[in-house]
C-alpha cells in the first residue's frame, strides 16, 4: 500500500509518483530474481537500472542546479530514497552511497574543482563510491594504512581498501588516505576509476544486497594528481565523518523503506490467512504484532524527517542523524524478523519475500558505522 506522505511542495509530490512509476517498471520485475543469483561471477549492476534512475535524475537529487542536480530538500530526497528501498534495498543503497560519495567534493571543493566534476558526477551517468574503510579499520576508521605519499605533480597511492559498495562498477572513488600520522594524517582523495595501478577484488559473497557489488581494491603505486586532492592535507577524517552525517540519514531512509515494505507485505498475508476459523489478522495477538510494526515503521520515518528538515533549515543535525540511523535501522530488523513470524513456516522460504527483507535489514544496523558507534556519537554530543 502506497504511503499517504507528507510533502512540502506539488513538484516534490511529482517526483514520488514519477519514483513508484519507476520502481513498478524497473525495479520491480527485476529485484527477486537479481537478488537469488547475486552479482556473480562478474560484478556487473543490473541491467538498465541506474541508466533508468539517472535519466530520471533520480541519483543527483539533493545537489544544486547548477551542478546539474535536482535542488530537492533533504526531506524529499531521503523520501525518494525509501520509495526505491521498498521495492529494491539494493538499489537504494547504491543511490545513497552515490550521494554520499559526491558530498566532500560538493562541501570541500574548489571553485575550480566543482566547476570540472561535479556535473559529470551528477549527471546521471556516472555513480560513486566511497572507500574508507580497511580490513582492520571498519568502526576504528582513524587507523587506516592506504598511504598517499606525496610526488612530483601529486600522490602516489599504495594499500588495500576494504568493503566498498559500488566497487569495480563504479565510475569515480572518494578515497581515504594517510598523508600523515594519527587522526589528522588522512586526506581525501577523488579517484578515477580508469586510474592505473588501480585494481578491485571480486565481490564479497554477501547476506544480503546481493544484487550489487562490495569489493575491496587494491592500490599499487597509482599516481594521483595534486588537483585531485580534496580539501587540505589532514582534513580527511573531519570530511569523511561530516559526509557520513548525510549518508547515514539515506541508511535511515532505505531501512525504512525495507520495514514499511515488510509491514506491507505482511499485512496483507494476515488479511489472508485463517487460523482457528478467523483471519490471523483478527487474532489479537497477531494484530498487536502488526500494530507494533507499524508504530515502528512511523517511528524510524519520523526520526529521520525531523533530522531531515533541521539539515535543510540549516541547523546542526549530527546528533539527530546519528539517533535516526540508530532508530530506524533497529526498527528494520525488528520489523523485518516479526514479518517472518506472521508469515509462520511460509515466512522462512524463499516463496515470500520476508526472510530476504529480514538479510537486507541486519547490515544496516552494521554500515555507515554500526549501531554502537551511532550510540558512541550521541554520547558524545550529550557529553558536550
Ligand atoms: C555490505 C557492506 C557494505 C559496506 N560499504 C562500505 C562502503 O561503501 N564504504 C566504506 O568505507 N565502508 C563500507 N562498509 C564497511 C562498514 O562501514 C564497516 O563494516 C563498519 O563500519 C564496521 O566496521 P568493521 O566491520 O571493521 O567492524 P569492527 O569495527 O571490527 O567492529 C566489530 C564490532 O565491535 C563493535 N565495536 C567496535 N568499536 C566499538 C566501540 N568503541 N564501542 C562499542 N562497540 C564497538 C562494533 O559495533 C561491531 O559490533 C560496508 C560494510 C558492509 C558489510
Amino acid at each position: 500500500m502506497a504511503v499517504d506522505r507528507m510533502l512540502p511542495t506539488d513538484e516534490a509530490r511529482e517526483l514520488i509518483e514519477l519514483t513508484r512509476d519507476i520502481a513498478d517498471k524497473v525495479l520491480e520485475p527485476r529485484v527477486a530474481e537479481s537478488e537469488k543469483t547475486g552479482v556473480f561471477p562478474d560484478g556487473v549492476f543490473p541491467d538498465g537500472v541506474f541508466p533508468a534512475l539517472g535519466a530520471a535524475g533520480l541519483l543527483s537529487l539533493p545537489y544544486p542546479e547548477e551542478f546539474g542536480g535536482g535542488a530537492q530538500p533533504y526531506e524529499v530526497y531521503l523520501q525518494v530514497l525509501e520509495e526505491l528501498a521498498s521495492r529494491w534495498a539494493a538499489v537504494a543503497v547504491a543511490v545513497s552511497v552515490h550521494g554520499l560519495s559526491c558530498h566532500p567534493l560538493f562541501t570541500y571543493g574548489t571553485d575550480e574543482q566543482k566547476q570540472q566534476w561535479l556535473a559529470g558526477m551528477l549527471s546521471g551517468e556516472t555513480i560513486g563510491a566511497y572507500s574508507l574503510s580497511e580490513a582492520h579499520a571498519g568502526s576504528d576508521a582513524a587507523a587506516l594504512r592506504c598511504r598517499a605519499t606525496p610526488v612530483e605533480g601529486g600522490y602516489q597511492l599504495n594499500g588495500t581498501k576494504a568493503w566498498i559498495t559500488n566497487g569495480g562498477r563504479a565510475d569515480f572513488y572518494t578515497l581515504f588516505a594517510r598523508t600523515g600520522e594519527g587522526s589528522r594524517g588522512i586526506s581525501c582523495f577523488l579517484v578515477p576509476a580508469d586510474t592505473a595501478g588501480l585494481s578491485f577484488g571480486k565481490p564479497e559473497e554477501k547476506m544480503g544486497l546481493r544484487g550489487i557489488p562490495t569489493t575491496t581494491a587494491a592500490y599499487d603505486d597509482a599516481f594521483l594528481p595534486a588537483e585531485r586532492r580534496i580539501g587540505d592535507e589532514g582534513q580527511g577524517l573531519s570530511i569523511a565523518f561530516g559526509a557520513l552525517d548525510a549518508g547515514r540519514l539515506g541508511i535511515a531512509a532505505v531501512a525504512t523503506g525495507v520495514a514499511q515494505r515488510a509491514l506491507d507485505e505482511a499485512v496483507a498475508y494476515a488479511k489472508e490467512r485463517e487460523a482457528f476459523g478467523r483471519k490471523i489478522i483478527d487474532h489479537q495477538g497477531l494484530g498487536f504484532v502488526l500494530a507494533d510494526m507499524a508504530a515502528a515503521v512511523d517511528t524510524a520515518r519520523a526520526t529521520y524527517l525531523d533530522a531531515a528538515r533541521r539539515r535543510d533549515a540549516g541547523l546542526s543535525y549530527s546528533r539527530q542523524a546519528s539517533v535516526a540511523k540508530l532508530v530506524a535501522t533497529d526498527a528494520a530488523m525488528k520489523v523485518t524478523t516479526d514479518a517472518v513470524q506472521v508469515f509462520g513456516g511460509y515466512g522462512y522460504t524463499q516463496d515470500f519475500p520476508v526472510e530476504r527483507y529480514m538479510r537486507e535489514a541486519k547490515v544496516m544496523q552494521i554500515f555507515e558505522g554500526t549501531n554502537q558507534i551511532q550510540r558512541l556519537v550521541i554520547a558524545r554530543h550529550l557529553a558536550g
